[in-house]
C-alpha cells in the first residue's frame, strides 16, 4: 500500500493526515489554524506533514486550504482580503521544501468537491456542484468528471453569486452575494440583529428547534436564498446533482423545505427535479480529498 499526506487548512482548524491510496485515514494530527501568523504558521504545517511523511514513507502531499490559491505558483492570492498576512505566501513551495515531496495545493472547497467525486455522493457522476456551508459558503464544480479550475484556478466561488444587485455590500466588491445570506456568519449576524443579543449560528438553529417563530423565519429566508442560488446554478450548469456539506449541514432539516420551494421556483422547466443531496463525508472529506488529489496528480 502507498501512503499520501492530506492537509486541510480550514479557517479554524488544520488537520494533517496519513491517508492510503484507497482513501483510508491511517493517522492524523490537528491544531488550530493561525493563518494570520503568516509564513511561520505554514512552516509549522510543513513540519507536521514532514514528521508523518517520514514515519509512513509517504510519496506525495495534497493540501486543501481556505482562501484563493494561484494554481501556477501555489501561492495565496489576495482574494477578499488583499492585506492579509497570508497573501503571497508560497504555500506549495513551503510544504514541498519541508517534506521534500511532490506537493499539490488547491482551495479547500474545490478539494471537498474532489472528495465527493472520489469517495462521496459524486462517485460515478460526471457533472455536479458541491457546496460547503460553514463560516462562509464555498464550492467546487465537477464537469465531465473533472474539477473545474478556470483560467487562474479560482472557479467555483458560488458564495459570490449575486442574488440582489441592490443588496448589502460584500467584501468581494459585489452586492447581495449568496454568502451574505447563506453561511454560519450570515445566520449569526441575522440572529443577533433580530434577537438583539450576540448569537452564534448554532444558537439560532437551537431556537428554531425549540419552535421560536423568529428563528424559524430567519432560517426560512436562509433556505429561500440557498434555493435561489442553487436554481441559478442549475440554469447555468445543468448539473446531475448538488451536494451540500459543511458544518451547518447537521441543521439542514430546518432549511430543506424552503430550499426545495425556492429551488423549484428559480430553476427552469426540466431542471426543477435536480436532486439536492447531503454529503456523507463529514469533517474527513477535506484531508482524504487532498490526499487523493495528490495521488491522482502524480
Ligand atoms: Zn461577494
Amino acid at each position: 500500500m502507498q501512503y499520501l499526506i492530506g492537509i486541510d487548512i480550514g479557517a479554524t482548524n488544520t488537520r494533517v493526515a496519513v491517508v492510503d491510496s484507497m482513501g483510508k485515514i491511517i493517522a492524523t494530527t490537528r491544531f488550530p489554524s493561525e493563518m494570520s501568523a503568516g509564513e511561520s504558521f505554514f512552516q509549522k504545517v510543513g513540519e507536521a506533514a514532514a514528521k508523518l511523511a517520514s514515519e509512513y514513507q509517504a510519496i506525495a502531499v495534497g493540501v486543501g486550504s481556505a482562501g484563493q490559491i494561484d494554481r501556477k505558483t501555489g501561492s495565496y492570492l489576495p482574494g477578499l482580503y488583499p492585506t492579509a498576512p497570508w497573501v503571497g505566501v508560497p504555500l506549495r513551495e513551503i510544504i514541498a521544501t519541508t517534506t521534500t515531496l511532490p506537493t499539490f495545493v488547491d482551495n479547500d472547497c474545490k478539494i471537498s468537491a474532489y472528495a465527493e467525486l472520489k469517495i462521496g455522493q459524486g462517485q460515478g457522476v460526471a457533472d455536479f456542484v458541491s457546496l460547503t456551508l460553514g463560516t462562509g459558503l464555498g464550492g467546487g464544480i465537477i464537469s465531465n468528471g473533472q474539477l473545474v479550475h478556470g483560467i487562474s484556478g479560482v472557479a467555483g466561488h458560488v458564495g459570490h453569486l449575486s442574488l440582489d444587485h441592490s443588496g448589502p455590500q460584500c467584501a468581494c466588491g459585489n452586492r447581495g452575494c449568496l454568502e451574505l445570506y447563506v453561511s454560519g456568519t450570515a445566520i449569526a449576524k441575522q440572529g443577533s440583529l433580530v434577537f438583539q443579543e450576540e448569537l452564534t449560528s448554532p444558537q439560532v438553529f437551537q431556537r428554531a428547534s425549540e419552535g421560536d417563530s423568529r428563528a424559524l423565519q430567519i432560517l426560512h429566508e436562509v433556505g429561500t436564498a440557498l434555493g435561489q442560488g442553487l436554481g441559478a446554478m442549475a440554469n447555468l450548469l445543468n448539473p446531475q446533482l448538488f451536494i451540500l456539506g459543511g458544518s451547518i449541514l447537521e441543521w439542514y432539516p430546518f432549511l430543506e423545505s424552503s430550499v426545495q420551494a425556492s429551488f423549484r421556483a428559480t430553476a427552469m422547466n426540466g431542471l426543477q427535479d435536480t436532486p439536492i443531496k447531503r454529503s456523507q463525508l463529514g469533517g474527513e472529506g477535506g484531508i482524504i480529498g487532498a490526499a487523493l488529489y495528490a495521488w491522482d496528480q502524480l
